[in-house]
């Protein structure tokens, strides 16, 4: 059979210009990251021909001898990596949303109450936003960060809880800038008999590189996605104690799944192993390091952050002194080959789509190798930018300082 660029032009010119967009720009998407050519190549195998229903050595179909082996391969993996050698773990979900809905529908009914982080507070969208199934299947109670200092409050959380009497507790976020104390957050789902439940999907990378406090060996469910600071593909797990094996199993497939992608499985695997690594270990510590030397170099600069700085791998930009909105912040960015994501910030003022925030993250230029000094010349390109947007000479010099950064900082191959 033939190649793509033989079958089929437009889509093979299409990744080709993907390639170069990825090449010649500067991902700040703190859910972003390059994976590895060995991660790719699994992921583009022939384990993509193959169904596999159900669990390894009780599938529905013939010839999975070898699918099972990688199957338990990844979840062993799994286990030893995040030292959550007592945990069952999942590895078919078919990315983060699924899994936490699997989560949810496992374990309670239709109408059940839970507590999880708002939106615009910080929480992911699964987390029991009105729009997102969560919202519209269970009763979610949400809870937010502190108005004066823009953190988690435990005991104000606490608080709620109790009044509330949730029956799962979820802790976890997408868009917050300081540590997540996964041991409160599991104390007070205890004082309330309640199940605890950490979505690391952000954090996955930093816990394994021990920057950040990890939610095992006690959290009861812990899920997480593998495409973000994990570096591995898009795809998800569920870790579960072993009370809730099977009600966890059976949600995933048959409740909500078919057939798992055996390729994706594949590159966690791969993922994991690399994972293990004491350079991945060095990795997460250099995101941290350099999360916070783009914090102070914006705040020299006169640049608001929420929090006013970081402990991870993102920052959260509060543009609400500047005359401009994170919508057309993030168009202003992307046009010189910076790419952010607009976001809302704790008591918006603004709307979803025009919010006065924008998050950006260091986890990719990580991995392209950026460091200290390369994170100051991005700091203060992002600052200018911002404060001066309508600066054709800003924009123009901008763009060869960026050229210059992208060619000494090859993308993985
Ligand atoms: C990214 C993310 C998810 C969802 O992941 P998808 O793979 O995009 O569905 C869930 N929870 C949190 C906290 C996330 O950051």
């Amino acid at each position: 059979m033939n190649s793509l660029a033989q079958t089929d032009q437009k889509i093979n010119k299409l990744i080709q210009q993907e390639i170069k967009r990825q090449q010649n720009g500067l991902v700040m998407i703190a859910s972003e990251n390059y994976v590895s050519p060995a991660v790719r190549q699994a992921l583009g195998s022939v384990l993509t021909n193959k169904y596999s229903e159900g669990y390894p050595n009780k599938r529905y179909y013939g010839g999975n001898q070898f699918i099972d082996q990688i199957e338990l391969l990844a979840q062993e993996r799994a286990r030893q990596l995040f030292n959550a050698k007592q945990y069952h773990v999942n590895v078919q979900p078919y990315s983060g949303s699924p899994a936490n809905l699997e989560v949810y529908f496992a374990l309670l009914k239709p109408g059940d109450k839970i507590m999880g982080m708002a939106l615009d507070q910080g929480g992911h969208l699964t987390h029991g936003h009105r729009v997102n199934l969560s919202g519209k299947m269970f009763r979610f109670i949400q809870y937010g960060v502190d108005k004066k200092t823009k953190r988690l409050n435990y005991q104000a959380i606490r608080q709620l809880a109790k009044r509330e009497k949730p029956k799962l507790i979820i802790s976890g976020a997408t868009a917050y800038s300081r540590k997540i104390n996964f041991r409160q957050f599991h104390q007070i789902a205890q004082e309330i008999d309640a199940i605890s439940m950490a979505d690391i999907s952000h954090l996955a990378g930093l816990i394994v590189g021990q920057v950040h406090p990890s939610p095992f060996p006690f959290t009861d469910i812990v899920t997480t996605t593998t495409h973000k600071t994990l570096r591995g593909p898009r795809g998800a797990m569920i870790f579960c104690k072993q009370k809730f094996v099977k009600q966890i199993d059976r949600m995933v497939f048959p409740g909500m799944q078919g057939g798992p992608h055996n390729q994706t499985t594949a590159a966690i695997a791969v993922t994991l192993q690399e994972a293990s690594r004491v350079i991945f270990r060095r990795y997460a510590q250099k995101i941290v390091i350099n999360a916070q030397i783009l914090a102070q170099t914006l705040k020299k600069e006169g640049i608001k952050l929420v929090t006013g700085g970081t402990d991870n791998h993102l920052l959260l930009v509060d543009l609400t002194n500047l005359s401009i909105d994170g919508q057309t912040a993030t168009q202003l960015l992307s046009n010189i080959g910076i790419y952010v994501n607009k976001n809302m910030i704790p008591n918006d003022l603004g709307t979803p789509t025009k919010p006065s925030g924008i998050r950006l993250g260091t986890p990719a230029l990580t991995t392209r190798g950026f460091r200290q000094q390369e994170m100051i010349i991005v700091g203060q390109l992002i600052s200018q930018i911002l404060h001066q947007p309508k600066n054709k000479q800003i924009n123009q010099l901008a763009r060869k300082q960026i050229k210059q950064l992208t060619k000494r900082f090859p993308l993985p191959r």
